[in-house]
């Protein structure tokens, strides 16, 4: 009997034997399910031999394959392998991290029938329905009856926008001869929008990346805010798309995706777009997954998980906002999505197009080094839009009160006045307003992290920003007793009721993670910012990315002073991108941009380089800092994060761990060191730090000594390889 090698979602680096019947090397690549323990679980045949080390009593037998699906893609399964061996990840957790959540189920997945579009009319003998005759309660047939009287046809979009059953009605209406059901005729799907006449700098980038579009190339294509980068990502795809071939395209986390796929839709009408974006539900992301693999999808849009997506003809891949810190997971498989693009696009010899205002230091570095090509959009594309300028208020010399000084409140005062709309800025990173009592200096903190405690002083709550817990304001402080606990520093709350108090006619508008959770919060937000129905804007980094906002003339920046001084060797990195995307917001078309940025420390070079909007220069700077110091993108690191619920034992595991490493030539191993936020989730956190000259010698030890700490003891303890780690 054949034996299939099954990858199962189990952390153990090794695959699992099982006995199975009408099977063969066409196999590999399909889901099975398989008895494990006294569980079934899904897994997929990585390989179908005939012999195997399990002795025959105890070699069990498939419970069945699934053949509902084409099997896995080999690229897709080599895909898999390597970010198995470069994460040092066992291999099945990663593979079915990387499916649909539908096909990690031990079920087979139900395929619904493609949906054609439709247009629906009434025939003569459904414009004699009577709606009176139609029972009140069924409120879709009486919108929907509504809707065809109002405007004789009606698409299957538009009714799938008045109900989700609304098609199963429509059906039984076409059966009853009331409607009529033609497929939509090309002549009424929509023109696309047309394209603008590239400016001279993103013609010349798309001519550059055009000649070599069909071989792997990374492209790092640098362009200031404004620069046009959409424009030259459309013309590329656009000639990907007359070759028959696909395009995956990665944007960062939350908030750009609608923007963007609205973009591509309006350019691409008739191209089948599929966006793959975390908040998809299983069924979306399951069909989008099975179009992307059979072809029919031109166009993959998606965040992080989407680079696992399986592409039958793949041509391009983009990723935009390259520097963004969410293309890497921060748990579980620690895998950076840029990077395994990277791989994607070598495997399959295709471009790779890496775009950002601020590139990472790291593949500005490859840049400049020649290992990546370069693209640079130095003007703006739009010649009425100039750079914003750029301003520090020294707060040592005019005193800010609540936060504010007085040169911002004076600028956003004359900003209402000209009606134009302006954005106040708050960097939460490493800057939050806590509860403090004023006669002992104790602060509300998490009983299960070691971190402080925000204040939400509408719904007069505290909560760690870390694990989530929440408690009530304590009436009094727990260690004097004294009354006088108050809130200390600037959270979005606190800085959007000091502005209303300033400005009580304003239409003010705060935006952070809180006041984004309802669904389709993010849209009508930013449909209320494009309709000028908001005066000030109030956010944090939520806002900074990539959007348009055509009517924003001033941007006041808040705190930014806390990053200068991290313990983080990124921080001033990630700062200044932060504040030129944030800056970049300011002026972007007809209206003249203003930045003002609250600081003590107004001759910071870091200040500087943002005044001048000289991303080489600080780049440079930072460049030479991190060779100096030994740091990336000089030397490749790894950290190996362990944590348990006694800080006693992570040490011990890690200085274990240290001492079965055998460093090889250029290996620089660290001690063990507690992270930063040592206590999360009421766990101990500790880690160790690796790094090497050498990525390949790195990865070398690496495979050795993960081997080595798999032999060790691990009771009590949670580990993990962590390589290229953002976040210590
Ligand atoms: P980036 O992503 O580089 O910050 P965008 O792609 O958002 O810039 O483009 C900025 C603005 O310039 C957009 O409003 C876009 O429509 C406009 N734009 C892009 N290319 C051109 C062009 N060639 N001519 C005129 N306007 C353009
Ligand atoms: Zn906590
Ligand atoms: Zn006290």
């Amino acid at each position: 009997m054949p034996i299939i090698r099954v990858a199962l979602n189990v952390p153990v680096d090794t695959l699992f034997d099982y006995a199975a019947t009408d099977t063969s090397k066409k196999d590999i690549g399909l889901r099975t399910l398989v008895p494990f323990g006294r569980k079934l679980l899904t897994g997929v045949i990585i390989d179908v031999t005939n012999e195997t080390q399990v002795p025959p009593e105890k070699l069990k037998a498939a419970e069945c394959i699934f053949r509902e699906i084409p099997p896995l893609p080999t690229a897709l399964l080599e895909l898999f392998q390597f970010c198995s061996q470069y994460y040092h990840h066992p291999l099945g957790p990663v593979i079915l991290n990387g499916l649909p959540s539908k096909l990690r189920s031990n079920k087979p997945v139900k395929l619904k029938e493609q949906q054609e579009h439709y247009q629906f009319s009434l025939t003569p003998a459904g414009e004699q329905i009577d709606a009176a005759t139609i029972p009140a309660r069924n409120r879709v047939s009486h919108r929907l009856l509504a809707q065809l009287n109002a405007s004789t046809i009606l698409t299957t979009n538009e009714a799938k926008l008045i109900s989700p059953r609304a098609l199963k009605q429509l059906t039984e209406w076409v059966k009853s001869g009331w409607i009529n059901a033609t497929a939509i005729p090309t002549a009424t799907i929509p023109k696309p929008s047309s394209p603008p006449t590239l400016t001279e700098e993103q013609e010349s980038a798309v001519n550059t990346i055009t000649a070599d579009i069909t071989q792997f190339n990374t492209w790092l294509l640098h362009g200031i805010t404004g620069s046009g980068k959409t424009e030259v990502y459309l013309r590329l795809i656009e000639k990907v798309l007359s070759q028959g071939k696909q395009t995956l395209v990665l944007i960062p986390e939350i908030s750009l995706t609608p923007q963007l796929e609205a973009v591509f839709r309006a350019r691409f009408c008739t191209t089948h777009l599929v966006n793959l974006h975390s908040g998809r539900n299983d069924t979306e992301r399951m069909q989008g997954w099975l179009q992307a693999l059979h072809g029919e999808a031109k166009i993959i849009l998606g965040t992080r998980l989407a680079v696992f997506t399986p592409v039958a003809n793949l041509g391009l891949i983009i990723v935009d906002e390259e520097q963004d810190s969410s293309f890497k997971q921060q748990d579980g498989l620690r895998y950076s999505a840029r990077d395994m693009a990277i791989f994607r696009a070598r495997q399959t010899e295709t471009p790779i197009i890496l775009g950002s205002a601020t590139p990472s230091l790291e593949s500005y570095h490859n840049a400049l080094t020649n290992r990546y090509r370069y693209v640079r959009l130095q003007t703006r594309a739009n010649k009425n839009a100039a750079l914003p300028s750029i301003q520090c208020i020294d707060i040592r010399a005019s005193k800010a009160t609540e936060g504010l000084s007085e040169p911002l409140v004076d600028a956003l005062q004359e900003c209402l006045k000209q009606k134009r709309q302006s954005l106040v800025f708050i960097n939460r990173r490493g800057y939050a307003p806590v509860l403090l009592c004023k006669s002992c200096a104790w602060t509300a903190a998490c009983k299960r992290c070691t971190s402080r405690l925000v204040v939400h002083l509408r719904d007069k709550k505290l909560s760690c920003h870390y694990c989530g817990h929440t408690e009530k304001f304590p009436r009094a402080c727990p260690e004097c007793g004294d009354q006088d606990v108050m809130p200390f520093g600037h959270g979005t709350q606190r800085v959007e009721d000091t502005l209303t108090k300033h400005f009580p006619e304003a239409r003010i508008l705060r935006i952070d993670r809180d006041s984004i959770r309802r669904k389709n919060a993010w849209q009508n937000i930013l449909k209320a910012i494009h309709a000028q129905e908001v005066d000030i804007l109030v956010g944090t980094q939520l806002l900074a990315k990539g959007h348009d906002f055509p009517n924003l003339a001033l941007v006041g920046i808040l705190n930014s002073d806390a990053s200068l001084y991290s313990t983080d060797f990124r921080a001033s990195e990630r700062l200044f991108a932060q504040l030129m995307q944030v800056s970049g917001r300011a002026g972007r078309a007809n209206v003249a941009g203003h930045v003002l940025i609250q600081t003590e420390f107004p001759n910071h070079p870091l200040y500087h380089a943002l005044q001048l909007h000289d991303y080489d220069a600080l780049a440079q700077t930072l460049l030479a800092e991190r060779k100096a110091a030994g740091f990336p993108p000089f030397v490749y690191q790894a950290l190996l994060r362990a944590e348990a619920h006694d800080i006693k034992i992570v040490l011990e595991f890690l200085t274990k761990a240290s001492s079965v490493a055998v460093p090889t030539q250029n290996i620089e191993l660290f001690d063990p060191v507690p992270a930063q936020i040592t206590r999360l989730q009421g766990l101990e956190r500790a880690h160790l730090l690796i790094q090497s000259p050498s990525r390949k010698q790195l990865q070398l030890f690496l495979t050795h000594w993960y081997a080595q700490i798999n032999t060790l003891p691990t009771r009590k303890i949670r580990w993990t390889l962590d390589i290229d780690p953002l976040e210590f």
